[in-house]
C-alpha cells in the first residue's frame, strides 16, 4: 500500500468523529464521500480541499505542481483577509503542458519552480500541492520537496492531495495531515505562555476573526495559531506549545485537533462564534479549558464578567432593529453550526425563522435545531431549485440567507438575498459579527430595489403604452415590438427640435 493510501485509511479511521465512531468497519473505510447525484455539480476535489484549508497561511508561497487549470479552478475562490502578507494571494503553479509529461519534465519543472519563488520572494515556506495529472506521472513531489528543502535551507512542505483520490473534506483533512507532518512542532517559542490557545477551523472570512480576537485580549488570552485564518508559517510551527485549543470547523480539521491533543497535551473543545450565546459559550470553555491547564481561576470570572457586558451591548444594538425586522420572515438555506446558531438572536428580535437546511448539519447541530423549534418542521433536508423558487416567488419568506449557488434563485423569484457562506463579504463572527447579520438583514429586506423589481415590465403595461404612442392602432403584441415602438419616440422630439 502506497504512503498515500495509508494516510487515507487512517484519516477515515477519525477516533474523535462521532459519525465516524458509529460505523462499523466496512462502513468506516469507504469514508464520509457520498455518491455522485447525476446531472449535480460533483463538488471540489481533495486538491480543492486542501487549499481551501492552507491558502489562508498567508505568508507563505503555495504553489501547485499541475496543469494550468487546476490553480486556475482554485485561486483565491474565498474571501479570507490578512492583516500584512500578501504573497498567499498570488498564483503559483508549474503550468505543466502535454511536452512536459511527454518528456517526463514535471519533477525538473517543478524544481525550478521552487528555485524561482525562493530567489523571487524568499518567503519563510512553500507549500507544493501535487494534483491528478502529476500524481498520474508518478512525480514524486515528497522526494523533489526534500531536496529543494536541503538545497535552499528553507521548508518546502509536500501537500499530497491528487484529485482523484475522493472528496474536498478530505482534501481539508490531508491538510491537515500535511502541517502534522511538516510544520507544527519544527520550531520552538521562545515567548511561551500561560494562556497561550490555537483556534483550529477558522478562516477569518471577510476578516471576522478580528472581531473576535479583541474579546480574547481583553482576557489576556493569546492566540498563539489560528489555523488557517490570517496565519503567518511561524505562528503554525511553533503551535505545539499552546496550552489550549477550539475547533470552529469540526469537520475541516478535527483529525489535527484530536493529534496535537494526543502528541503534545493540548485539549480541545468544539465551538462555535456564530450567534451571540455560543459566542459566549466559547469564551467559557477556553477559559475553562486554560484554567485547566493551570491557569488563574480568577480568568472564569474576569470572563463571565467581559460576556455579561457584551451581551448586553450587542442585545441592545440588536433592539433597535426590533421595529424594522419583527414578523419578517427569514429562509436558512445554509448547513452545519450557522443553520441554528444564528437563529436564537433573530427570533428574539422578533424575526419568524420559515425553516432551516440540514442537508450538512451533524447530528448535533440537528438536535440543537429541535430544542429551538420545539418541533422538526422547520427542518429540510434538500430543496431542489425548482422547489426553492416556487417557496419564494409564492412569497413564503421575506429573505434568503444563503451561499452564492442559490443566489439566482432568490433573485429571480424578486426575493431579497443575503450571502451568509464562503464568498460574503461582510462579517458574521462575535457579538458585533451577530449585530453585522442583522444590519444586512435588514439593508437587504429594505433596499427600495426590490419595489422596482416587482413592479410589472414595461410591456406589461399595455393599455397605458398605446395612450401613450400616438397613431398607434393595436399595443405591442412582443418584446420584439415594444422595442420597435420604443425606438420611435426620441425620432419625435429630434423632429420637434428641427421644425424649431
Ligand atoms: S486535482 Fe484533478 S480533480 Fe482537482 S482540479 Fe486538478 S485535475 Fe481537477
Amino acid at each position: 500500500m502506497s504512503p498515500l493510501s495509508i494516510k487515507i485509511n487512517a484519516v477515515f479511521d477519525e477516533p474523535a468523529c462521532e459519525k465516524n465512531r458509529s460505523k462499523d468497519a466496512k462502513a468506516r473505510q469507504k469514508g464520509c464521500s457520498k455518491p455522485l447525484t447525476p446531472g449535480a455539480a460533483a463538488g471540489g476535489c481533495p486538491f480543492d480541499g486542501a487549499k481551501i484549508v492552507l491558502q489562508p497561511i498567508t505568508d507563505v508561497a503555495h504553489l501547485i505542481h499541475a496543469p494550468l487549470a487546476c490553480e486556475g479552478n482554485s485561486w483565491d475562490n474565498r474571501g479570507a483577509a490578512s492583516s500584512g502578507p500578501t504573497l498567499w494571494r498570488t498564483s503559483f503553479t508549474t503550468d505543466l503542458t502535454e511536452l512536459d509529461v511527454v518528456m517526463g519534465q514535471g519533477e525538473r519543472k517543478l524544481f525550478r519552480a521552487i528555485r524561482e519563488i525562493k530567489e523571487q520572494y524568499a518567503p519563510p515556506a512553500i507549500f507544493v500541492y501535487s494534483t491528478c495529472v502529476t500524481a498520474l506521472i508518478g512525480d514524486d513531489i515528497e522526494a523533489v520537496c526534500k531536496r529543494a528543502a536541503e538545497k535552499f535551507g528553507l521548508p518546502v512542505v509536500p501537500v499530497n492531495t491528487p484529485g482523484f483520490v475522493g472528496s474536498k473534506n478530505l482534501g481539508n483533512k490531508l491538510a491537515g495531515e500535511a502541517l502534522l507532518d511538516h510544520v507544527i512542532g519544527t520550531v520552538e517559542p521562545d515567548n511561551i505562555g500561560p494562556y497561550d490557545i490555537n483556534i483550529l477551523g477558522e478562516f477569518n472570512l471577510s476578516g471576522e476573526f478580528w472581531l473576535v480576537k479583541p474579546l480574547l485580549d481583553r482576557l489576556g488570552i493569546r492566540v498563539r495559531a489560528c489555523i488557517p485564518g490570517d496565519a503567518r508559517y511561524l505562528d503554525i510551527a511553533s503551535a505545539h506549545r499552546a496550552r489550549a485549543a477550539m475547533l470552529v470547523c469540526s469537520t475541516a480539521l478535527i483529525n489535527l485537533a484530536r493529534k496535537m491533543e494526543e502528541r503534545w497535551d493540548i485539549p480541545f473543545f468544539e465551538g462555535s462564534f456564530y450567534g451571540i450565546t455560543d459566542t459566549s459559550e466559547a469564551l467559557r470553555q477556553i477559559a475553562k479549558l486554560l484554567v485547566n491547564k493551570g491557569g488563574d481561576p480568577e480568568l472564569i470570572q474576569r470572563t463571565e464578567t467581559l460576556i455579561e457586558k457584551e451581551e448586553a451591548i450587542a442585545w441592545k444594538k440588536l433592539e433597535a432593529y426590533r421595529p424594522r425586522l419583527e414578523g419578517k420572515r427569514v429562509l436558512l438555506n445554509t448547513g452545519g453550526v450557522k443553520s441554528w446558531s444564528v437563529v436564537h438572536a433573530l427570533m428574539e428580535i422578533g424575526i419568524e425563522i420559515v425553516g432551516t437546511s440540514v442537508k450538512k448539519s451533524t447530528v448535533e447541530d440537528k438536535e440543537r435545531i429541535k430544542q429551538i423549534f420545539k418541533d422538526e418542521n422547520h427542518m429540510f433536508e434538500s430543496m431542489s431549485a425548482r422547489e426553492l423558487y416556487d417557496m419564494l416567488s409564492e412569497g413564503n419568506a421575506d429573505i434568503m440567507l444563503s451561499g452564492g449557488r442559490t443566489q439566482f434563485i432568490a433573485l429571480k423569484a424578486k426575493t431579497p438575498w443575503l450571502d451568509i457562506n464562503q464568498e460574503r463579504h461582510h462579517p458574521y463572527a462575535g457579538y458585533d459579527g451577530m449585530v453585522e447579520l442583522v444590519r444586512q438583514i435588514d439593508l437587504a429586506i429594505h433596499n427600495p430595489i426590490w419595489r422596482q423589481v416587482r413592479e410589472p415590465a414595461p410591456w406589461e403595461y399595455q393599455p397605458a403604452l398605446e395612450e401613450e404612442l400616438p397613431g398607434t392602432q393595436s399595443g405591442p403584441e412582443t418584446l420584439h415590438d415594444f422595442e420597435r415602438a420604443s425606438l420611435q419616440q426620441p425620432a419625435v422630439s429630434a423632429s420637434v427640435e428641427v421644425s424649431r
